[in-house]
């Protein structure tokens, strides 16, 4: 037992020792680091960088389970961009407390930021929040107080005792090494707190500002001592708030009242959010939700086969990606040129469908048509593969299906009409790939070279004879390529 601790303390060690050089983030990117992976305590780290620098604030939600107003304005920071200044948000600090909507599991978290024995995986992540605090030019951690705070006692319920609505200070003043240097959180806090109210329309809700006085010998707070926000204070040196929102509030208002002390915070370290955020990143499909014959729909994950029978209606009902918007199907060979989504279609041969988000292809599924077995219900085949190592090509000429392999020869006569309907490739995504028929131009609108799915109409002059072989406009030929590399070929010869 004794040794696996020894271990786990060390890779940990190591971990906290790399982890300053794995963490660099470049100006203008955010990096998503998960400490304790896979364990119950995962806790996520989002480092977003402006592309100007500047100051850095590092946000904490979730600390204590139950004040969900915090966590939940915390989590839209995570995705942010910005255009100045850096952010550090964590907002699930202690993600075993927030599955239970308790205040802690085996400790109050909040309460173990100084000397404290007790190895437990709160003091695992109170470990990793230390030195994130010390990364930072201001912390703010972000809470649900009972009751609402005034600085006289005015009834059970509204008191110097109580939290809500009130930004906390362990004091008035963040004193320096140089004098010169004090920042005063009265005054900061002020300037946020004018900004939440400003929002507040019952002057009994209005947010005041909560000295704490955590270590003059008159604080009724000491308890505060052992808190993240004293920790940055006193060992850090930076200025660190609890942020309080009334736990009887509607959760909608609390998270309102974190956003609006968050952004003015940004605003007063002069940390400017890109609007908006702009991150183009690569469209991936995850997986269509695709009925049969108005079964129950089925999940059919990227380059999964799903084994239908002849004659079957196949309706995609909905694709799940990376992009939530701009997101449409193409069923090969059916349908109609945009979009079919949401479109009972009878499938009669087995054919492909392409998942596109806008114009870019982001993945496929197969529709394999089983001839084996009885009418049942569809079946879910998790071959990656298919059986297709070679690539081949799924050809329509005249409208008689044809399937023919890498290299060959096809023979056509002019005025025959032709459509390269698919490929068959094996393990890659067929949308990966680029089929060119030489010499055709199928998108008129956007050359991309392109050409399945498009019909040729030999009859008419749509082929141009200087791409054919001998430009006698007899020998011509479809080249496909895979992220530019040539990977296969056919030789389409025309009898004049
Ligand atoms: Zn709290």
């Amino acid at each position: 037992m004794k040794k696996t601790l020894y271990i786990k303390a060390a890779v940990f060690l190591l971990l906290s020792l790399l982890l300053p050089v794995c963490s660099q983030v470049l100006a203008g990117q955010k990096t998503h680091t998960v400490f304790f992976e896979g364990e119950d305590n995962e806790l996520h780290v989002y480092r977003i960088n402006g592309s100007k620098p500047g100051k850095t604030l590092l946000i904490v939600g979730g600390i204590q389970g139950d004040e969900p107003g915090g966590f939940l304005a915390a989590d839209f920071y995570a995705d942010f961009l910005l255009e100045k200044g850096n952010l550090i948000v964590v907002p699930r600090a202690n993600f075993p407390s927030i599955l239970k909507k308790e205040r802690q599991i085996n400790q109050d978290m909040n309460r173990k930021f100084l000397d404290d024995d007790i190895s437990n995986y709160e003091a695992r992540v109170v470990n990793v929040l230390k030195k994130l605090i010390c990364e930072s030019d201001c912390f703010i951690n972000l809470h649900e107080g009972s009751g609402i705070y005034s600085n006289k006692w005015e009834s059970e319920y509204k008191s110097p005792q109580r939290f809500g609505q009130s930004i906390i200070a362990d004091d008035s003043f963040l004193k320096k090494q140089d004098p010169k240097e004090n920042v005063n959180l009265k005054e900061m806090a002020q300037k946020v707190i004018e900004k939440i109210n400003r929002h507040i329309k019952d002057k009994e809700y209005f947010f005041h500002f909560n000295n704490h006085k955590t270590d003059h010998p008159d604080s009724i707070h000491k308890e505060q001592l052992k808190s993240a926000t004293y920790y940055a204070h006193n060992v850090c040196k930076i200025p660190a708030f609890g942020i309080e929102s009334a736990k009887s509030l509607p959760l909608e208002q609390k998270v309102r009242q974190h956003i609006y002390a968050i952004n003015a915070f940004m605003e007063i370290l002069g940390i400017i959010p890109q609007t908006p955020g702009i991150d183009l990143k690569k469209p991936e499909m995850q997986y269509m939700i695709i009925s049969v014959n108005n079964s129950i729909p089925v999940v059919v994950g990227k380059m999964q086969h799903l084994k239908i029978h002849r004659g079957d209606i196949v309706e995609i009902l909905d694709i799940v990606a990376n992009y939530e918007r701009g997101l449409s199907v193409d069923v090969i060979g059916l349908g109609n040129q945009f979009n079919d989504m949401k479109k009972k279609l009878i499938i009669n041969e087995p054919t492909r469908i392409v998942a596109k988000k806008d114009f870019y292809k982001c993945g496929s599924v197969f529709l394999d048509i089983d001839t084996k077995s009885l009418k049942q219900e569809p079946q879910l085949t998790l071959s990656e593969s298919g059986d297709t190592l070679i690539l081949r090509y799924k050809l329509k000429i005249n409208g008689n299906l044809k399937i023919v392999d890498n290299y060959s020869h096809v023979n056509i006569r002019k005025g025959d009409k032709f459509v390269i309907e698919d490929i068959l490739a094996g393990k890659v995504d067929p949308s990966k790939y680029i089929v060119n028929f030489k010499g055709f131009v199928g998108n008129l609108h956007n050359n991309g070279g392109e050409d399945r799915g498009y019909l040729i109409d030999t009859s008419k002059d749509v082929l141009m004879e200087r791409y054919s072989l001998g430009k006698k406009g007899r020998h011509y030929y479809v080249l496909t390529t895979l992220n530019g590399k040539e990977v296969g070929k056919i030789f389409i010869d025309i009898q004049l």
